[in-house]
């Protein structure tokens, strides 16, 4: 049984220590009970030594929403993995649709910022998705963006990432996909991993939907047995709508 997960990024919502300090106690308040999903947050990259002096040993884990393609050197700008270490940052969220369409992000970048997560011993988020022009070919889409991602990674690790499947459409929208694209979406990733890496690996890794999910449509996005949790943006910048998601949740993918 794959255990449910909620995680939320705050891109660059929140970046004054203040402000940042005040969300992450509330966040960490409305999570100190939880046991039945794996949570994480991804704050504003400023202020991720505010979520480490916060979140230290608590059910919140936290990351980056990126890592550099190296470990160190010479790359001006970027954000290393060894900071992230050094803060007992734990996730790393890599490939979301901003970095891919912004930065010019490929999916060989993203493939090796995943074996250097793997190598730090940090569990990668990594985000797939179709734009609207690729809906009639989004089965292949993914499938082709799973084999370049993951591709010469082991399978050892591969079972310890997480797959969002961010539907690029749907981002920043006042509605999320509705849930029978999503359950099918999320059909498709399933499938493809079990041809690509072989029915153990592909159930084992869990596979979370993000894209305008709120308190409202987390619970029909979940239902169904592909969905093993939510990626939560702005309708989670109220503590108490995150709150109710991870129960929404560990309500509904408790029972299977
Ligand atoms: C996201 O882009 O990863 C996300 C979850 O954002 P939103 O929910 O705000 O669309």
């Amino acid at each position: 049984m794959r255990k449910p997960v909620v995680g939320i990024s705050l891109k660059i919502y929140m970046n004054r220590r203040k402000e940042a300090k005040q969300y992450i106690e509330q966040l960490k308040a409305v999570c100190t009970d939880i046991s039945s999903a794996d949570l994480f947050l991804f704050p504003s990259m400023g202020t991720i030594s505010v979520a480490s002096e916060i979140l230290q040993n608590t059910p919140l884990h936290f990351g980056s929403q990126n890592i550099a393609a190296i470990e160190n050197g010479a790359l001006t700008g970027e954000f290393s993995v060894e900071s992230l270490v050094d803060l007992n940052g734990s996730y790393v969220e890599l490939g979301h649709a901003e970095r891919r369409q912004n930065f010019n992000e490929t999916d060989q970048m993203i493939q090796q910022k995943i074996k250097i997560a793997f190598a730090n011993q940090l569990i990668p988020v990594v985000c797939i998705g179709e734009s609207a022009a690729e809906k009639q070919t989004v089965k292949s889409h993914l499938k082709a963006q799973l084999a370049a991602d993951f591709q010469g990674i082991p399978s050892t690790q591969l079972v310890q990432a997480i797959i969002a499947y961010e539907p690029i459409w749907a981002i920043g929208q006042k509605e999320a996909a509705s849930s029978e694209y999503v359950h099918q979406a999320h059909g498709f990733i399933r499938a493809a991993l079990t041809e690509l890496y072989g029915e153990k690996v592909a159930q084992a890794i869990r596979i979370i939907y993000g894209g305008s999910v709120s308190k409202e449509n987390a619970a029909a996005l979940v239902n169904d047995e592909n969905v093993d949790g939510v990626f939560v943006g702005r309708f989670g910048h109220d503590p108490a709508n995150f709150k109710k998601i991870v129960e929404i949740i560990s309500e509904i993918k408790g029972g299977r």
